[in-house]
């Protein structure tokens, strides 16, 4: 039997990988706290942004932590914003997109247009999404995400700190190498509220129309914009990695 092979090896393995990486995450929030004030934590309530907001929460830093209500989510997702207030205390501060550009594209285009073509998609990402972000992120120094390199192939590279042009402000990915099986580690060892979905083969979850299940060795993004080239697909949100071929999240 090869060492990796040896279960007990690979806890401990896993077990230390996770103690320095949470100590890693703690130290770049902290930093990110005393060079970039004001920062915030954009939080699409995934389990990776759960791991941050934990520690966060623990460390008892001073960033607000946002997510984007687009009012197409999963019941689970607002489940999950109700358990991390009771679980916290937290009072999460909820961005919504502009109800007179909703009004105007559901008028002209149809309630579920993002179905009809990749334009009416993105459209819809942009209202429901890009635009809250912009005011969400206007007058800070920095905004933390949760993504992480090894999430899609429009991630591939994604760095620990870059500029955002778009937004003009400093973006940090402190998740960025950590791999799926330390995010879960980490939940599991700290009984952190996570999204239900995921115990229902939905690894990245967003609005309810445009996220399903996937099966056993799909990619982890393969349940998001389903219909779409898997190159290309992201929302808006996340532009500036140079590996990402479009519009991204
Ligand atoms: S994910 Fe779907 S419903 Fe949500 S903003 Fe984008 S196109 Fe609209």
């Amino acid at each position: 039997m090869s060492p990796t092979s040896n279960p007990d090896r690979q806890d401990a393995a896993l077990a230390e990988s996770l103690r320095d990486k949470s100590a890693a995450l703690a130290a770049a929030l902290r930093r990110i706290v005393a060079e970039w004030r004001p920062a915030v934590f954009a939080s699409s309530l995934g389990a990776e942004d759960m791991v941050i907001t934990d520690v966060i929460v623990r460390e008892h830093l001073p960033i607000e932590i946002f997510s984007l209500d687009t009012g197409r989510l999963p019941a689970e997702t607002y489940d999950l914003m109700h358990e991390i207030q009771q679980r916290y205390g937290l009072k999460l501060k909820l961005y919504y997109p502009r109800n007179d550009l909703i009004e105007a594209y559901t008028r002209e285009n149809g309630i579920n247009a993002f179905y009809d073509s990749i334009e009416l998609r993105k459209a819809c990402c942009h209202i429901r999404k890009v635009e809250p972000l912009q005011r969400a992120l206007a007058n800070r120094k920095a905004w933390i995400t949760g993504m992480r390199a090894q999430q899609a192939a429009t991630r591939d590279g994604l760095p620990l700190q870059q500029y955002d042009e778009t937004n003009q402000l400093e973006k940090f990915n402190p998740l960025s190498d950590w791999t799926e099986q330390e995010v879960w580690a980490y939940i599991r060892a700290n009984d952190v509220p996570y999204n239900k979905l995921h115990d229902r083969f939905y690894p990245s979850i967003g609005c309810a129309p445009c996220t399903r299940a996937i099966s056993l060795g799909e990619d982890v993004r393969a349940g998001r914009w389903w219909w779409e080239d898997p190159t290309g697909k992201e929302c808006g949100l996340h532009v500036n990695n140079p590996n990402v071929m479009s519009i991204s999240r």
